[in-house]
């Protein structure tokens, strides 16, 4: 089926009848948990690097192929939204372009997401990477930091890091668990980093972790749902903990004008001043200071030696 672009018309969430009907219960047990806390709407934001899988897990959600999944680099430029309803209830997922290109965070996809999102409040993020992965660079702190410039670091207590390709047998010597633990771990740093995410608070904001595997081989329990290698049903799982989420005592990001213009740049320059005396002050002060010292400490010294500590000890 093909999803007319910019269609207001919400549909009707037919493709949860695709899914097994122990998922089918679960995820309806799901929603009317939400109802009852008065969320009748939730708007889900998917964002990572490209290739990662961040349109396949739209998909897999809402299970029909909503959005084009691609191996190869044909990303969609612009971002899309998927609206489904059902009994009463909305989800509305976005999927958006990868933030990377060239090695760089690509500035203009995410002013385009910015401005695509403009009066809408996002009510959970799903920054996604892929589990079978060795490393975590700067590179991803990057991106980390660029969603947070953006929608502010209050977006993390919204937020869920989701690793695809779950389905995986980690190297010689490493449990799947240790493996899962340790790939959690370095993610979850480079995120408190580039999320500015101070020691304190970390207790009061743990990001959680979830697995996917949308795989069309993905096993499956005796109810035919699908299962990862520790045995989690992941689509009920994920939708949970999204609502574990929705329910932590956070706030939605409400996207408005005045977030995605960012502080008035007099303003800006402003609070640049005290920084700018501080700087001053410790490299050209001080640096002064340890000039008149040591122009002290020279004197006395014969005239030859002067010239030489005058040489070694200007360097900067
Ligand atoms: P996006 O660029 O982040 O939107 O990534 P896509 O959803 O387009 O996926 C990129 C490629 O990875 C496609 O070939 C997908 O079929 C594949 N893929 C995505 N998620 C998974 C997964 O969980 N497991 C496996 N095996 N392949 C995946
Ligand atoms: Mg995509």
């Amino acid at each position: 089926m093909k999803q007319r672009m910019g269609s207001p018309l919400i549909r009707e969430w037919t493709g949860i009848q695709q899914f097994p009907a122990a998922t089918q219960t679960k995820l309806l047990e799901l929603l009317g948990k939400l109802k009852q806390e008065n969320v009748s709407t939730l708007t889900v934001l998917v964002m990572g690097k490209g290739g990662v899988g961040k349109s396949s897990i739209v998909n897999s959600i809402i299970g029909e192929r909503a959005v084009a999944v691609s191996a190869f680099q044909s990303e969609a430029p612009r971002p899309m939204m998927v609206s489904r309803s059902r009994a009463g209830f909305t989800l509305n997922i976005i999927d958006t372009p990868g933030l990377v290109e060239g090695g760089y965070v690509n500035d203009q996809a995410l002013e385009i997401i910015k401005r695509f999102l403009l009066n809408r409040t996002i009510d959970v993020l799903l920054y996604v990477d892929r589990l079978d992965a060795y490393r975590v660079d700067n590179l991803d702190r990057q991106v980390v930091k660029a969603i947070t410039d953006s929608f502010g670091k209050e977006i993390w207590r919204r937020g869920l890091v989701v690793l695809t390709h779950a389905q995986f047998s980690p190297p010689d010597g490493l449990s799947y668990d240790d493996f899962f633990s340790r790939r959690s771990e370095a993610l979850l740093k480079v995120v408190r980093l580039g999320a500015r995410i101070k020691k304190q608070d970390i207790q009061g904001s743990s990001i959680p972790v979830v697995l996917v595997e949308n795989s069309g081989r993905c096993n499956k329990n005796e109810s035919d749902e699908k299962i990862l290698p520790n045995g989690t049903v992941w689509i009920p799982n994920l939708v949970e903990i999204i609502t574990d989420v929705v329910s932590n005592g956070s706030k939605g990001i409400l996207v408005d004008k005045k977030l995605i213009e960012g502080p008035n740049p007099n303003e800006r320059g402003k609070l640049l001043i005290p920084f700018i005396l501080a700087f001053q002050y410790f490299f050209i002060v001080k640096r002064i200071q340890r000039w008149i010292k040591d122009d002290i400490a020279k004197e006395g010294l014969p005239v030859w030696e002067q010239r030489y500590k005058s040489y070694s000890n200007r360097r900067f």
